[in-house]
């Protein structure tokens, strides 16, 4: 028999489990049984393969080919050594992207689809992949389902399923049976796989999971997405071709030159032309860049900022506007109600937190429960609770809440005075839902008491009230009059102003009716208003205060009231223009935009069109957003940040970062991380580049002058492959420089060689110079001498410009040269490494001679220089801006 042709009143006994769900052991018991609810993957690469990928550059190819041939006609020996150095960088090469690889692994684990199910009677997060048949799935509005489910129970539940039918109007379902055969599009009592919950809520039984899915039948073996290239890295291969371009061309010319001017043999200067092109064409440069925005990426997670998507981690380096919204990310959201307006009084309650302890006074008098004066009050609080949909639950003696932390404190209040929405429901059971919307701002339900129907509602305060037509005084129903509607409002705001959240209570007796819908919010009976602190996270301020003098803008952007957002504002120091989502369908955004602090009342609707303004202005843009709604904002935005805690599952598959901890904070050291990587790729740039230019213009130099080559090709080889890598690999993971939120943001549009140029060429220029200067001076005394003291010092001159790099504009006296651990080991290690060759026999494998102790001061004194050289260009061409 179909499952949707089940009675909704059987659904659970045919699927063998309760409306309290499995218990924890059967559910892993069915897992063996049925096995991990995923799309069959595709198989791993293996590891040797993914190694070969080094080679795949055509250079290296052309290279590998060339020593293949010489090997072949005799030069065994050279062939072997540049074999082992190829080998050596390929290893190198590929610990740092395995590294990279892995990193991104593990972050796609933190971000695994999850759901929410009840088991041995209680809802639990579950990974996605653990779910089995007879799980009972929770669903609430954004959530994406995650296998095929017979819906139970559902209250407005409206399904996304344009992922499987292609349709995209949302489709309605409820439990009611189907009768014969059904086409799946139009199974109104089953929600698929894949699909999301666009409104409403419910409960769903799951009858099939991974590949018996629709989704999985349909799935042919997903293919994981080839992942698009970020901006930085097209920019790195384009780079990289023209610089190979260009050096191809002087190569071939410097080749040609040799050749025919001084004879020797064409394998031998093909094998040096192509050593050459190996080591000024910077083939690697994309693959470091992935790698450190790979592990900038895993460091972002640490703390918290889960990246999704890799160009998120250098667009979030030039964000100069953080669109953020309030509750929960600049707030704590842990929501305490303090103060009950209604109209024969104001009462205050005690206590902190979710645990439903402390009293309620009345002009610092405990409230007589029994006093007719006291009727509104305990109306307002019950409506509270019972026009809810969170829980709260004592776990671990500890109270906790399920659900939004507004409706959690609307609880936590009830429960002071004795009311549990769980006992209420027992006498008013809930008949219907007119659902909360970030657009209505307002909800209702419809409960039974006895033979009479009541709507219960609670919203913004202008949004119920602009629904009233009477008002309850002192347990009396009186028309509400423009005076007391004043008063009311008067009240709102002197409670906003205090950074309250408020929100209002109200009430009808209504028919009995098939479906309830909005229409039905009208003529409610006002009760009262309950305000609710949210006190600002301790770590918000000084993240606002960082941001200032980073240069970034921060716009709060909530849908809360102007005045509770203009107070919270106050509190995290935040300057600027307050404006009302009221305001905003009369002016354009653009004029306003740049002055605005705080945008107040806004529908998600509003809040993408702030987007577009401040896009539209050229401002990067980094937008916060947790509901379904906010999914097009985060889209748009440069940099989407969703919610890890409060945030559904669309709207986090819609951002490009998931704030683990919901924290405003989080994103403001997620910018500082940014900004580190992007300068830290411009420092490897620095110190790749400047050898590399002056490699292939050393030779150049030599070629014009008549002079033999002063770099073999193993020596091209050894510097570019073996020597440079990893003080390069180190620069990448350099900590950032200390002031690095104390500068304005880089501009989308600037280059990355913004301020380099010319230190670049400088650099470039006093390497290829000394370096001339040492071969012709000791050319007279021996050929392969004059050689070993070339490498030598280009080497130490490499070493030193490493430190150079670690700031570009910086002189190294100003910032603290030992931070990086790793730049100091690369270093040492390089520098064991040449020691030994020219100091030993194996010199003759390099095709070196030993040096003296002696003999090195001229490389070491290259290498002081090319510092000293540095520190005097930085002085000269950035005095002026630092
Ligand atoms: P925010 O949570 O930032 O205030 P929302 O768009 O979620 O923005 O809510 C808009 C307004 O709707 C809130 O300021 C509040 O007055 C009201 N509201 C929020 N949650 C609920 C709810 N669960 N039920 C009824 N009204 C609500
Ligand atoms: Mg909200």
């Amino acid at each position: 028999m179909e499952i949707y042709t089940i009675e909704k009143e059987k659904v659970y006994a045919a699927l063998k489990t309760a409306p309290d769900g499995l218990s924890q052991s059967e559910a892993e018991n069915r897992l063996l049984k049925y096995g991990l609810n995923k799309i069959a993957e595709e198989k791993k690469i293996p590891l040797f393969l993914l190694f070969l990928e080094q080679f795949k550059s055509p250079l290296i190819l052309l290279l590998l080919f060339a020593i293949a041939i010489s090997a072949f006609v005799g030069e065994v020996v050279d062939a072997v050594i540049i074999g082992v150095i190829i080998v050596y960088a390929s290893v190198l090469g590929f610990v740092q992207e395995y590294r990279a690889e892995k990193a991104m692994e593990e972050l796609k684990k933190l971000s695994a689809p999850k759901a929410k199910v009840i088991r041995d009677g209680s809802i639990v997060v579950v990974d996605a992949e653990k779910i089995v048949p007879g799980d009972v799935l929770f669903l609430e509005e954004g959530d994406r389902i995650v296998a095929d489910a017979r819906v139970a129970e559902g209250f407005e539940l409206r399904i996304d399923e344009a992922s499987l039918t292609g349709e995209s109007t949302p489709v309605q379902k409820n439990s009611d049976a189907l009768k014969g055969k059904v086409p799946v599009a139009e199974r109104t009592n089953i929600v698929f796989s894949g699909t999301t919950v666009v409104a409403g809520h419910g409960k769903a039984v799951v009858y099939a999971t991974g590949m018996e899915t629709e989704f999985g039948k349909v799935a042919r073996m997903l293919q994981e997405e080839e992942r698009p290239k970020t901006p930085l890295e097209i920019k790195m291969h384009e780079i990289g071709n023209l610089l190979g371009i260009v050096v191809l061309a002087i190569v071939s010319i410097v080749a040609g030159l040799e050749f025919l001017t001084r004879g020797g043999d064409p394998l031998t200067v093909f094998i040096w032309a192509v050593a050459l092109a190996v080591a000024a064409v910077p083939v690697t440069l994309p693959a470091v860049v992935t790698t450190s925005l790979a592990l900038g990426m895993y460091k972002m997670s640490k703390k918290n900022a889960i990246v999704r998507k890799l160009d998120a981690v250098e667009a979030l380096g030039s964000v100069n506007v953080i669109c953020t919204d309030k509750t929960g990310t600049i707030t704590k959201n842990e929501m305490t109600v303090k103060e009950i307006f209604v109209l024969s009084g104001e009462y205050f309650l005690e206590g902190v937190g979710y645990k439903p302890e402390g009293k309620i006074l009345q002009n610092n008098r405990v409230v007589d429960s029994s006093s007719e004066s006291a009727r509104p009050l305990y109306l307002a609080l019950k409506i509270g609770a019972l026009c809810n949909n969170a829980f709260l639950i004592k776990e671990k003696n500890e109270w906790k809440i399920h659900g939004d932390p507004t409706e959690g404190a609307l609880l936590v209040s009830a429960a002071k005075a004795g009311f549990f929405k769980e006992e209420l429901e027992k006498s008013e059971e809930r008949i219907s839902e007119i659902p909360f919307s970030s657009e209505r701002k307002m909800m209702s339900t419809i409960n039974k008491n006895g033979k009479k129907y009541f709507l219960y509602s609670k919203g913004s305060p202008e949004t119920v009230l602009s629904k009233c037509r009477y008002v309850l005084v002192d347990g009396k129903k009186k028309p509400l009059t423009k005076k007391i509607k004043e008063e009311i409002l008067k009240q709102n705001k002197k409670m906003a102003s205090s950074a309250l959240r408020v929100l209002a209570m109200a009430y009808r007796e209504v028919g009995k009716k098939q479906k309830y819908d909005e229409k039905d919010e009208k003529d409610l009976v006002f009760v009262g208003m309950q305000g609710m602190i949210d006190p600002p996270r301790p770590e918000v301020k000084d993240a606002i205060a960082v941001c200032k003098e980073a240069g970034i803008k921060v716009i709060m952007v909530t849908g809360d009231q102007k005045g509770t957002a203009e107070a919270v504002a106050r509190q995290i120091g935040l300057e600027g223009k307050v404006y009302d989502g009221k305001e905003l369908d009369e002016i354009k955004i653009e004029d306003i935009v740049d002055e605005a602090a705080v945008f107040a009342r806004v529908s998600p609707e509003q809040k993408l069109r702030i987007v577009k303004a401040l896009k539209a202005k050229g401002y990067v843009v980094a937008v916060t957003g947790d509901g379904i709604n906010d999914a097009p904002a985060l889209k748009t935005a440069d940099v989407g940040v969703a919610m890890g805690i409060t945030g559904t599952d669309v709207t986090k598959e819609a951002g490009a970062i998931v704030l683990a901890d919901d924290n405003f904070a989080t994103i403001v050291s997620a910018v500082e991380e940014g900004r580190g990587i992007y300068e830290n790729i411009r420092k490897f740039l620095f110190f790749l580049l400047s050898c590399n230019v002056a490699e292939v213009a050393l030779a150049f130099l030599a070629v014009v002058f008549g002079l033999p080559l002063p770099l073999l090709a193993i020596h091209l080889l050894y510097i570019n492959l073996a020597t440079d890598g990893l003080p390069a690999m180190a620069l990448g993971v350099e900590p950032s420089e200390k002031d690095i939120m104390k500068r304005k943001p880089r501009m989308k549009s600037e280059s990355i060689f913004h301020r380099m140029k010319v230190p670049l060429l400088l650099f470039s220029l006093y390497l290829t110079l000394s370096l001339f200067a040492i071969f012709s001076f000791s050319l007279p005394y021996g050929l392969e001498n004059a050689r070993t003291l070339v490498l030598v010092a280009m080497i130490f001159a490499e070493l030193a410009n490493a430190f150079n790099a670690k700031s570009i504009e910086k002189s190294l006296f100003k910032i603290n040269i030992f931070n990086n651990k790793w730049l100091i080991l690369a270093i040492i290690w390089e520098i064991l490494l040449i020691l030994f060759f020219v100091s030993t026999e194996f010199s003759a494998f390099l095709k070196i001679v030993p040096l003296s102790a002696a003999d090195l001061v001229l490389p070491v004194f290259v290498g002081v220089c090319a510092i000293a050289f540095m520190e005097i260009t930085k002085f000269f061409i950035f005095r002026s801006s630092s």
